[in-house]
């Protein structure tokens, strides 16, 4: 494995400084010190957050933990979701089963509940394995750059200390001082009104693990099962014109929902209240400094993508900085972070932003829409194969791809590049067990053809050969084609004929120095 170049490891200082330990910047921490590269990682915030947030685990995210080795600890913390129940006005109208929604997509075909404080509390606990600690009560408050570098000022309980790193990650959240400090705007908006969310126990039929989403004229209400018998979370709306002139208690919205949910002794153990805003900044780089996660984009809670996308950005960007501070790709390799992220973000954004309007909009046509049209075709809609799948890749963000990225290539029927790698089971195994080497990896479906075994033996690119089955015709890639995968698990180059030159050409263009 190569090592990162002297001239990239600043005087005093470390490759890579993250700005924040929420999930984004832990997420980026774990990746790239599996990448074998320092690291220093800093929170102003004297602990972890200790409230639930957010809830859902998206497959996608264990697929990329899959990599690193800690998605059956995430997996065991948390609670797989049987079954999802439509309710209207207190009366349940639907119960669709989703517990293997996405079979024969993932490895993870469930919809899986994990509080983002056990979440977090997990990927501190692995870092820590790895060597690597938190600094906490430690604040960036200015930064400059310069062409070897950049130089930060940071706060700590000692005073004030000057910092050198090569790099700088942004993860801190939605108000980052990083972004300010590159002069980034961050356009968008804040919806009316307010969600509450609280953590409560309550003896009721509800607490089976399931999700329950209860439909008012005015209003909705969504409980979803945690760990632990009785534990509930429950989301809501504070309406602006019902919002006290105090922070809101759970005993001012507690009302309908244990009317309506029949959640009778419901106690609350924690409930906040939060505005909903919808904005992305418009560059996710300046020079060598990152926006990752909540400093980057912001958006409704709706369908659970939001922790889940600062995810996505932590190991978009970690291999790339990986490859170029040790020398195994050129820095131009860094230029396709901000395209392929900002793309997804607005994408998300604005489908969330959609979401959010059905959820929340007042008036007739809407209240019919939500009431009665929804709950009358939703359940036998969910019942088509087609449906479920279109469902479960979309929400699970599996089908997040990269096609219009400098580093797409080729495509193979329907598989295009850009595309994630699809799961594809083999004989005792799968295509994804070879990911967690976390280096780019060729891979043919059939068997290989002699040139191009000779080919990744010279490069010292492994090559994965996979046997012909149905599962690989399924997931439509094709018998015998070139597969080059990234270290993120997406498809860099397909190519039907399997052309060496092709793929000497692809790695030459990115100054690609494969590490087997
Ligand atoms: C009440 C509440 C409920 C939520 N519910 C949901 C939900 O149901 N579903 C969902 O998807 N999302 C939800 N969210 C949003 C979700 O929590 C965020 O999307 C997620 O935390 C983003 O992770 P992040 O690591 O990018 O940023 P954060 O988690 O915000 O982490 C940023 C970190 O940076 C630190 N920091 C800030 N500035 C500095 C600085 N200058 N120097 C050093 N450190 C700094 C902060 O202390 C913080 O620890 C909720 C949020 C809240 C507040």
């Amino acid at each position: 494995m190569s090592t990162i170049a002297a001239k990239d490891v600043p005087v005093g200082g470390t490759p890579v400084l993250i700005v924040g330990a929420g999930p984004t910047g832990l997420v980026l921490a774990l990746w790239l010190t599996r990448l074998s590269v320092p690291v220093r990682i800093i929170d102003r915030a004297a602990q972890p957050g200790t409230t639930s947030r957010a809830l859902a685990v998206q497959a996608r995210t264990l697929e990329l933990y899959q990599q690193i080795g800690i998605a059956d600890d995430v997996v065991a913390g948390g609670v797989k979701v049987p079954a999802l129940n439509l309710w209207v006005s207190g009366r349940q109208r639907a119960r669709v089963r989703i517990d293997a929604i996405g079979q024969g997509l993932s490895p993870f075909a469930f919809a899986l509940v994990y509080p983002q404080d056990a979440h977090e509390h997990l990927l501190i606990e692995h870092l820590e394995r790895a060597g690597v600690r938190v600094e906490r009560e430690t604040e960036l408050v200015h930064l400059e750059q310069h062409a070897a570098g950049v130089t930060t000022t940071l706060r700590t309980k000692a005073g004030e200390e000057v910092f050198e790193t090569a790099y700088v990650a942004g993860c801190d959240g939605a108000s980052s001082t990083v972004r300010h400090q590159l002069g980034i705007e961050f356009p968008g908006g804040t919806y009316q009104g307010y969600f509450y969310v609280a953590d409560v126990h309550a003896s009721t039929p509800l607490a089976n693990d399931e999700l329950h989403i209860d439909i008012e004229d005015v209003d909705f209400l969504i409980v979803f099962p945690l760990k632990g018998s009785g534990n509930l979370r429950m989301v809501g709306l504070v309406h602006e014109h019902e919002k006290p002139d105090r922070a809101v208690t759970f005993d001012d919205v507690k009302g309908r929902a244990v009317d309506r949910m029949q959640l009778g002794d419901a106690r609350a153990n924690w409930c906040s209240t939060y505005r909903v805003h919808h904005r992305v900044a418009p560059r996710f780089r300046d020079g060598r400094a990152f926006l990752l996660g909540d400093a980057a984009h912001v958006h409704s809670p709706v369908g659970g993508q939001g922790m889940n996308t600062g995810i996505g950005d932590a190991v978009n960007l970690a291999w790339k900085l990986a490859a170029v501070l040790k020398g195994e790709a050129g820095a131009a390799l860094l230029d396709t972070y901000e395209p392929e992220r900002i793309a997804f973000a607005r994408r998300l954004v604005d489908t969330t932003d959609r979401g959010f309007t059905i959820v929340t909009r007042q008036g007739r046509v809407a209240r019919v829409v939500r009431t009665r049209i929804v709950p009358a075709i939703a359940p036998a809609l969910f019942r088509l194969p087609a449906m479920r799948r279109l469902f479960f890749r979309t929400v699970s963000q599996i089908n997040v791809s990269y096609h219009d990225s400098a580093l797409s290539e080729g495509k193979t029927g329907a598989i295009v590049a850009g595309d994630r790698l699809p799961w594809i089971k083999t004989n005792g195994s799968d295509n994804f067990a070879p990911l967690a080497a976390l280096q780019w990896q060729v891979h043919v479906y059939g068997r290989a053809r002699k040139e191009l075994e000779a080919a990744c033996s010279a490069l010292g690119i492994a090559l994965h050969q996979f046997e012909w089955n149905k599962a690989a015709r399924d997931a439509g890639v094709r018998d015998g084609a070139l597969y080059l995968i990234r270290p993120d698990g997406y498809i860099g180059l397909a190519d039907t004929e399997a052309d060496v030159s092709r793929l000497r050409g692809y790695l030459a263009r990115f100054d690609l120095q494969v590490v087997d």
